[in-house]
């Protein structure tokens, strides 16, 4: 099948071209072709950031904002540029509330300290799902323990998917926030994520949305979904690592206080007071990776350029496909079965270790994620040791699901 959306068509011409751009598909593993199924972890990057970056480095590395100089004046606007494409490749309309983080993780956690700060108070809640991440756990708990606050969960039903009677219930006059996964890492699920804001807004609660696995592989109009905060991560999408995004809604983050001191983030400082820099500067503290930014514009460039909507049907054909064949398996069980499934299979076949499959897999050069997936809450909800994760880039293709059911085939021979 060919998907021509707007602007490429994926097929096995335009892959094996695209394939190309990522040197790195061409290494051998143990003398074999590697086979890399680990895209939910992180993405392999294209030439064309790779390049950006030794670019970046050799003709316009200077230090932003202070400078009067060309070179400063350059990198300024290389990294402002990339503010730019980062609010259009998720539809915002302000740049101001782009925010440049170090990756998902510490996005979340500005949230969690500065929103903390402004608003939260003993007995105050925070509601949560049940698929979460570590890094959209972790961060609500060290808040709920500096000011008291309670942690909420909200279920998920068989299938992977949150039961969302339940979330209503949970949503009352204490709570003060609710953070949850656009698309679950471990069960693919792609959330409801319109309703769960509506909802929340229905009570004037602000909504963040997790949006590391999302980002990748669903076209994102943040105004469109109105979250009130929205995270992810540079190299998740095709971008380096040590850089993500917080989108925040300006008229939260003008009333949060600074997450970090120092570098651009204040207006003027004496030893009686400081005041702060204007958004979006307030939360940027310290030197920003002005290169990393730059890299994750040429990357979010690199996937506008092949289309979103072609990326999304094509990754779900290789779902689809995967999962058909791997449904043949006997004593296989599958984590996360919702009709609504993002580019990742979880699963584990009888009472074979995952750990055990994922170290035969690698022997034969294909790389999956066995274990907790920073999930252990989730891991622990249907009680297994962890599961082996098979997750999908747009740069993948059947005959490496071919070549990888056949490796599983083996190594559970091997096991049983
Ligand atoms: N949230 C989800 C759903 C993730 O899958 C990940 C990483 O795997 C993160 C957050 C954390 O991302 P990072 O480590 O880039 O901050």
């Amino acid at each position: 099948m060919q998907f021509i959306i707007n602007k490429m068509v994926l097929n096995n011409q335009t892959i094996a071209h695209i394939r190309k751009d990522f040197p790195i598909l061409e290494e051998k593993i143990y003398n074999k072709p590697l086979i890399y199924f680990d895209n939910a972890a992180t993405t392999q990057k294209p030439l064309q950031v790779l390049e950006k970056i030794e670019y970046a480095y050799k003709h316009l590395n200077s230090n932003i904002h202070r400078g009067v100089h060309y070179m400063s004046i350059k990198a300024t606007e290389a990294h402002e540029e990339a503010r730019d494409v980062v609010a259009r490749f998720i539809k915002a309309s302000k740049r101001e509330e782009i925010i440049f983080t170090r990756g998902s993780t510490e996005a979340i956690n500005l949230v969690a300290f500065s929103f903390g700060e402004a608003f939260c108070k003993e007995g105050d809640e925070i509601v949560i799902s049940a698929m979460e991440h570590h890094s959209n756990i972790v961060p609500w708990q060290l808040l709920c323990e500096r000011k008291n606050l309670k942690l909420r969960i909200v279920p998920i039903n068989d299938k992977g998917e949150l039961i969302l009677d339940e979330y209503r219930k949970l949503l009352n006059e204490r709570t003060k926030l609710v953070a949850v996964a656009h698309v679950s890492n471990v069960l693919g699920t792609i959330n409801p994520v319109k309703d769960i804001i509506s909802i929340a807004h229905e009570h004037d609660i602000p909504v963040l949305l997790d949006g590391a696995q999302a980002i990748p592989h669903i076209a994102v109009d943040i105004e469109d979904i109105d979250a009130d905060f929205y995270v992810f991560s540079a190299h998740k999408i095709y971008g380096p690592t040590g850089i993500g995004v917080l989108y925040g809604k300006e008229k939260w983050l003008n009333l949060m206080p600074p997450y970090q001191g120092g570098g651009e983030m204040i207006d003027k400082v004496t030893f009686e007071k400081t005041t702060f820099n204007s958004l979006p500067f307030k939360f940027e503290a310290g030197t920003p990776d002005y290169i990393g930014s730059t890299a994750l514009a040429e990357a979010l460039k690199y996937v506008e350029n092949i289309g979103l909507d072609a990326i999304v049907h094509y990754e779900h054909e290789l779902t689809v496909y995967a999962t058909e064949a791997l449904s043949t398996i006997d004593g296989i069980k599958f984590y996360g079965t919702s009709d609504r499934k993002s580019a990742v299979i979880s699963f584990n076949v009888g009472n074979i270790h995952p750990y055990d499959i994922g170290m035969l897999l690698d022997k034969m050069g294909i790389a999956v994620r066995t274990g907790h997936h920073c999930a252990q809450p989730l891991i622990d909800f249907y009680e297994i040791p962890g599961t082996v994760r098979a997750s999908f880039a747009f740069y993948n293709t059947k005959e490496e699901i071919d070549v990888f059911i056949a490796a599983l085939k083996k190594a559970i021979a091997m096991l049983s």
